[in-house]
């Protein structure tokens, strides 16, 4: 009695891969220190992420996924639709993100039964900031409770600055502001700065999502102290809040050797990954360009075709994933009909669907990313160190541009200004011309100095995330003071398992497993 061992976290992502691949990989970084963890999701998101769960128990993780029952039809929503992705690939309207938002809050219940159904209670439970439901859970039961932010500190500070001085209440959708209160000068427009559930009809998922905060007992961020730690730091003192940077969570040794791990991250993937590799193989160091726009955004026909032009006029191989492809006619034929894909063929991998996006970044024949900048996309990049090129859409990917571009000076723009929706309905969201594609891929991929020293700086960067997750580095510290923090404040809270608690932080103090 009294290891390590007997410390049970519960984590809670949300249904969306952005946000449950970086949680898994926490549940992975927590389990390699001795604690149990399970991951409680919907059975399709359990399903997804059964191959990387399966590897870390292969490699003797106490790591478990538990099924909750996903109330989803009740809620006006077809069966088998339970993660973010599905709401945004085809024609489903806007009203069906209310639905799943409404069907997810009802996860309460089933997550509240497991837990009763436990012989002890777990000593946390770790949620993420878009599942606020999980406080009242967590208060009724007495089990302390920590918000994961899976966007980047820069991001969640932002929004922090501008709700703190009411410049949301004051300015106008596209009316540009230097954010206030900010360490670095930040220029947006709340058109491209808003936070989680700003927008009408989410007024209550919004003061939920900050309520729960407000009410954590502490914070953690997907990201490491090389590069965020004045923006974590600025947020920490603004919520008064113990925070902490565990990431980034793909760098970890943990992650590294595992291929079928690496390769399954978030989905089963359309493509072979050892075909991709084979490819990869061929073609001489940092030549290819990645082009990914994660998991959710999806680009209008007439977009996907001015970026075809300016990837086949780039004249530089690259591997595309193309998850429109799956369900849009005109977009496959444009790849087929029109003859994109046998025209490129000798120097292009087209990936129709989900592909195994770190096994390509980590491959050394990638040199460059044309990313939309979500923020696990963009860590991916930094922690193997490949510039970027930016084409944000949404949410919190215009701040990541800020940060790649402004802040560490490893990106290149292509040019998008503002969130494809502002945009009239005959621009068919396309801001960006296929010469400008052309254009930046080269100024991105090619021998000028300035290209020469934001691959330098994208090396130094990923020595230093992979630093942050070892032994003794920032985040691998972070990740110890967690543990003891929640050990610590579950024994005062004196709930059923205190009696092992002290031995099992003198355990993680001594020892700092990893
Ligand atoms: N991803 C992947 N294959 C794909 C698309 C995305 O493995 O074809 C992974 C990607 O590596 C990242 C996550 O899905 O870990 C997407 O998260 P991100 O924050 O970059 O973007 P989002 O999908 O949330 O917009």
């Amino acid at each position: 009695m009294g290891t390590l061992s007997e410390l049970h976290f519960v984590l809670v992502p949300l249904a969306a891969q952005g946000h449950i691949i970086p949680m898994v990989d926490v549940a992975r970084l927590i389990a390699a220190r001795g604690p149990r963890v399970t991951v409680v999701t919907t059975p399709v998101n359990a399903a997804r992420n059964r191959a990387t769960v399966d590897g870390a128990r292969r490699a003797g993780l106490p790591l478990e996924l538990v099924e909750l029952p996903f109330s989803g039809p009740e809620h006006g929503l077809p069966e088998g639709m339970e993660a973010v992705d599905q709401l945004t690939a085809g024609a489903h309207e806007l009203g069906m993100f209310l639905k799943f938002f409404q069907a997810i809050w009802n996860l309460a219940g089933p997550l509240e039964e497991y837990i009763q159904a436990l012989p002890r209670l777990p000593v946390c439970l770790i949620a993420d900031l878009c599942n606020p439901w999980v406080a009242a859970v967590c208060e009724r039961l007495g089990i302390p409770r920590l918000v994961m932010h899976c966007p980047s500190a820069y991001f969640q500070l932002t929004v922090n600055c501008l709700i703190t001085h009411g410049v949301y209440d004051r300015v106008d959708e596209m009316e540009p502001f230097e954010v206030p209160g900010f360490p670095v000068r930040a220029v947006g427009m709340k058109a491209t700065m808003r936070g989680f559930f700003q927008y009408p009809g989410a007024e209550k998922e919004y003061h939920d999502t900050l309520d729960a905060e407000a009410t954590a007992d502490g914070l953690l961020f997907n990201t490491f102290r090389g590069i965020e730690g004045t923006f974590l730091d600025a947020y920490a003192a603004a919520l008064g809040k113990p925070t902490w940077a565990v990431g980034p969570t793909c760098a970890s040794s943990t992650m590294a050797d595992d291929a079928d791990s690496k390769a399954g991250r978030g989905n089963t993937a359309d493509v072979d990954a050892g075909h991709i590799v084979s490819w990869l193989d061929a073609r001489p160091p940092a030549s290819v360009l990645y082009v990914s726009f994660g998991s959710i955004a999806q680009l209008t026909a007439k977009q996907l075709a001015n970026l075809a032009r300016g990837l086949e006029a780039s004249g530089r191989p690259f591997v595309w994933a193309i998850k429109e492809a799956k369900g849009d006619a005109a977009v496959r034929a444009l790849l087929d009909e029109e003859g994109f894909e046998a025209r490129v063929k000798d120097r292009a991998l087209l990936v129709r669907g989900w592909a195994p996006q770190v096994t390509i970044l980590s491959h050394p024949a990638v040199g460059g990313f044309l990313t939309h900048c979500g923020w696990n996309g963009t860590l991916e990049a930094l922690s193997i160190g490949v510039p970027a090129l930016t084409w944000p859409n949404i949410a919190d990917q215009f701040c990541g541009e800020q940060l790649l571009v402004d802040v560490l000076g490893v990106g290149v723009r292509s040019g998008v200004k503002i969130p494809a929706m502002y945009l009239p309905a005959e621009a068919e969201g396309v801001q960006v011309e296929s010469g400008d594609i052309e254009k930046a891929v080269a100024e991105l991929m090619g021998d000028a100095p300035e290209a020469a020293a934001r691959r330098s700086r994208a090396k130094e960067i990923a020595a230093e995330a992979k630093a942050a997750m070892e032994e003794g580095g920032s985040s691998h510290s972070d990740l110890t003071d967690l543990i003891n923090y929640v050990s610590e404040l579950s024994r005062k809270k004196e709930h059923k398992n205190s009696t092992a608690l002290p031995s099992a932080v003198a355990e993680l103090g001594g020892k700092d497993t990893g």
